[in-house]
């Protein structure tokens, strides 16, 4: 059992108890187990804490691998999807959010937040939609309230019709704060605000969140720094690069957590890191739309707490965090060395430095008592694993691929024998293909 506590143990033949959804003892094969209710059999595995998501973008499953998009760099990819975006309503958030928590849940996540950005006039209300498909899961769930405020009249990317103005977007960010946000340290569901990017919102809609997350103490989100065309959008638009943007909108805080962050120059990355600016590292994403390979390392040691995102389900197109864990480590190698970046630097990323990004330090993320009983038992068995003997937690990211066995989200399974226990998953994969279908010819 890897612990990823404050003292990183690592327990062979270790045990954790989970009472009322929280940690309530952790031991070694020596030591006297409490009753239990319900034993979860680990022998031949790897015990994990929850892996923590912390961007997506879940109505994109959708649209994955939309072939008309495959091959654009992300701005183009974004002007081919927005129309079909347009379409979302209530069903298509609770049908793509079902689908997309229950692929993350597959794959260890036991904390996903999700960036909804596109709410199309009429839509409905799309984030309680896809809050009431985590908690028919029964996952941790952090959805943000994304928004856009510049079209294309406005010199923004997408059209008019998926767009809100700056009133209306901050009215629907404290009434959606009041509805959902729990502040308990075992919170199942908390809201954060989310401008979708410096290039899709006016520069006081980024002042304003800032104003409203600072007076309802909730945390903030957005893209940035993910591709050079930013750079230059940035210094033709405001003049400035984007951490200097961000920086004069009243976004330096450790209340932000950013996605992607792959072209902060040196001095930048020492800002945000003095700043605790969190980051979202998304590595598929950033390959698969060659926006480059993130700093990962350098913001780490400049203190910018760092987790990963699977990104946006039609970007990455998969959303498993265990391969988004190998991919960070296999990117930490490619910048610095065999040496850098071990399984251990990815797990600890997955799990605390998510925690941190959410603003969830010794509340996930970490197998400890008090911390929320969120954890995966990862099979280290047969074919793939055959020969990896002396490293438990190297072998689980170097072999593979490896899916959860079981996912434990607050002491209740979520996937158990490799299936998630809820029924319904055939109901909801139909409605799914009829939506996605109807989107699709929108083209
Ligand atoms: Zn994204």
């Amino acid at each position: 059992m890897a612990t990823v506590d404050d003292a990183r143990r690592e327990i062979p033949g270790g045990w954790v108890a989970v009472t009322d959804g929280v940690v309530s003892a952790v031991g070694g094969p020596g030591d006297q187990r409490p009753e239990a209710a319900r034993t979860i059999d680990a022998r031949g595995c790897l015990v994990t804490p929850g892996l923590v998501n912390t961007h997506h973008h879940l109505y994109q499953n959708l649209t994955r691998a939309f072939a008309p998009a495959l091959t654009g760099g992300l701005f183009d990819w974004l002007v081919t999807l927005y129309p079909l975006w347009a379409r979302l309503d209530e069903e298509a958030a609770y049908v793509s959010a079902y689908v997309g928590l229950t692929e993350l849940a597959l794959a260890g996540c036991t904390t996903s937040t999700d960036h909804l950005y596109v709410h199309p006039r009429g839509a409905g209300d799309l984030i309680t939609a896809e809050v009431t498909a985590a908690r028919d899961l029964g996952m941790r769930f952090h959805p943000t309230r994304g928004s856009m405020s510049l079209s294309v009249k406005d010199g923004g990317l997408p059209p008019d019709s998926v767009v809100q103005d700056d009133d209306e977007i901050l009215a629907d960010s404290q009434r959606l704060v009041e509805a959902h946000h729990d502040r308990s340290p075992t919170a199942m569901t908390r809201i954060a605000l989310a401008p979708c990017s410096p290039f899709s919102v006016s520069t006081s809609l980024m002042t304003r969140t800032a104003e409203l997350a600072a007076a309802l103490d909730v945390r903030l989100h957005t893209h940035l720094a993910e591709t050079q065309d930013e750079d230059e959008f940035c210094l033709a638009t405001f003049g400035r690069r984007p951490v200097d943007y961000l920086a004069d909108v009243g976004w330096m805080s450790d209340r932000v957590w950013l996605a992607h962050v792959v072209w902060p120059s040196p001095e930048e990355i020492t800002r945000l890191g003095a700043a605790r600016v969190g980051a979202a590292h998304c590595p598929s994403s950033n390959m698969i739309l060659g926006s480059g390979l993130a700093p990962v390392a350098e913001l780490r040691a400049a203190g910018a707490p760092v987790g990963l995102g699977v990104d946006g389900s039609s970007s990455a197109d998969s959303a498993s965090l265990w391969l988004e864990a190998r991919t960070a480590m296999l990117q930490g190698k490619l910048r610095h060395g065999a040496a850098a970046m071990s399984a251990r630097d990815a797990l600890e990323i997955a799990t605390r430095g998510g925690a941190a990004c959410l603003g969830r330090a010794g509340e996930i993320g970490e197998l400890s008592v008090g911390a929320c009983g969120d954890l995966v038992v990862w099979p280290l068995e047969g074919v793939r694993f055959a020969g990896a003997l002396s490293d438990p937690v190297e072998a689980w990211l170097r072999c593979g691929p490896v899916a959860a066995r079981h996912t434990v989200v607050g002491g209740r399974l979520v996937v158990e024998d490799g299936a998630p226990v809820h029924a319904g998953l055939d109901e909801q994969l139909a409605v799914h293909r009829r939506v996605s279908t109807a989107m699709q010819a929108a083209l």
